[in-house]
């Protein structure tokens, strides 16, 4: 990111922030201080198992200091928050011969610090200093080494985002199936990162693409007007939903974990006949569409059991559960994506998966086969909007793509790019997720 001359650019004016407060820390410590000595700055890396006050030891302050450190630090965070690996600068000064603790300062969680000075009369104050954070709208684009998991969370996406991607994918990929290495992810979302480029809370995400095998799907973020919640279209403003869903399960919480690790036994066959999807027992099982229980029950081999009768001749099968979701019985309307059942190894089963069918009029199909209509769709007005916001988000992704190859990063590796970067309105608190 230029700046052009004359100009500060957002990085800058993060910088020259965050110098300012460094400053005034160092200003308030010695009015506090009445500093004449030599400064220390020893930087202690936290070990496994350690506490607060065993850094405090290990630099080399005396149990005197490390107990008023700890009265100071208590008011304002909870010691146990520390992590392994986690640096903590311990400040000393030295009158040549021995030297005495002054302060320390820490990261409490990303986008903020603990700063911790003597003051006059022995005592040690303590407070929590918030980073000036930096909004930007962020375009990642990778491939898929060893998941696509990995490689999202890796270019600074969050769960939260590789959850709603999984979400949105559901109804057209089959994630323990379709996706290989080689494959590409893109996604476009809304971050605040800290001055050390870490997110530290995510906004919205507008836009994901998933290139699986050579066949491009991509999605757009949209809300139709004067409703409350967006939803995800396709470039012409075809629906992402469908009638059914091909991964009945959240994709992000696939054992594999988006994985190519094939299951011997799992996958579609014509003896099989469904689809077999390896997840933790517990995990939520989702109906695939709207429609009505008509089964849900012990069913000999396929353990605990549900069956749901959509639309068009078409039902859905969901086997060797661990129990039921709630309210779930014959006769239940049920709505899709509602929790109908968690993953178990009921019945005949060597090890917690859901087993999953389709039958249309009666015949098991092959789930990741099946053409069914789509969902919902826009109307003309509605489309006119939402190809104004399309046009926005490719846009945005036009411009993060043009300084991915003005910066020349080889092909296949993650690509964040950050565009319309700027520092938040002062520190924020108590909005991280
Ligand atoms: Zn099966």
């Amino acid at each position: 990111m230029g700046g052009f001359p004359g100009s500060v650019s957002p990085e800058q004016r993060a910088r020259m922030a965050a110098e300012a407060e460094a400053a005034a820390i160092r200003a308030e410590h010695d009015a506090f201080t009445g500093d004449t000595g030599l400064r220390e700055d020893r930087e202690i890396e936290v070990a496994r198992g350690e506490t607060l006050a065993s850094v405090m030891r290990r630099a080399g302050a005396d149990p005197g200091d490390v107990e008023a450190v700890l009265a100071g630090v208590g008011k304002i965070f909870d010691a146990r928050r520390l992590r392994p690996g986690q640096a903590i600068d311990v400040f000393f000064e030295s009158n040549g011969t021995e030297a005495k603790l002054t302060g320390l300062a820490f990261r409490s969680e990303p986008g903020a610090a603990i700063t911790v000075n003597r003051t006059f009369d022995g005592a040690f104050r303590a407070r929590e200093v918030l980073m000036p954070l930096t909004f930007e709208v962020t375009r990642i684009s990778a491939r898929v080494e060893k998941s696509l998991y990995d490689s999202a969370i890796a270019g600074g996406a969050t769960d939260r985002e590789v959850r709603q991607l999984a979400d949105i994918f559901a109804y057209d990929v089959d994630f323990q199936r379709d996706i290989h290495p080689g494959d590409a992810v893109e996604l476009v979302f809304e971050r605040f990162h800290d001055d050390e480029g870490r997110t530290v809370k995510t906004g919205d995400l507008l836009f994901v693409a998933l290139d699986a095998r050579g066949a491009t799907k991509s999605y757009y973020r949209f809300r139709r007007p004067g409703e409350a919640n967006a939803d995800w279209y396709d470039a012409s403003g075809k629906s992402a939903r469908k009638f059914l869903m091909k991964t009945p399960i959240n994709g992000a919480r696939l054992s594999s974990g988006f994985g190519f690790r094939r299951h011997p036994i799992l996958g579609y066959s014509a003896l099989h006949k469904g689809a077999d999807f390896a997840a933790g027992s517990g995990t939520p099982v989702m109906a695939a569409g709207d429609g009505v229980v008509v089964k849900a029950g012990y069913n000999g081999g396929y353990g605990n059991y549900v069956r749901i009768r959509h639309t068009d001749g078409y039902e859905t099968a969901y086997a060797h559960m661990s129990r039921y979701g709630r309210g779930v019985r014959p006769g239940v309307q049920v709505r899709q994506q509602q929790v109908i059942g968690y993953v178990g190894s009921t019945g005949r089963s060597t090890g917690p998966h859901l087993h999953y069918e389709v039958l249309l009029r009666g015949q098991q199909v092959n789930p990741m086969r099946l053409k069914v209509p789509t969902g919902r769709n826009l109307s003309p007005a509605e489309l006119d909007a939402f190809r104004t916001e399309r046009d926005r988000i490719d846009a945005l992704r036009v411009a993060h793509q043009r300084e991915a190859e003005l910066r020349g990063a080889p092909r296949g590796t993650v690509i964040v790019t950050a565009a319309a970067a700027m520092p938040s309105e002062g520190a924020i608190r108590g909005g991280f997720r």
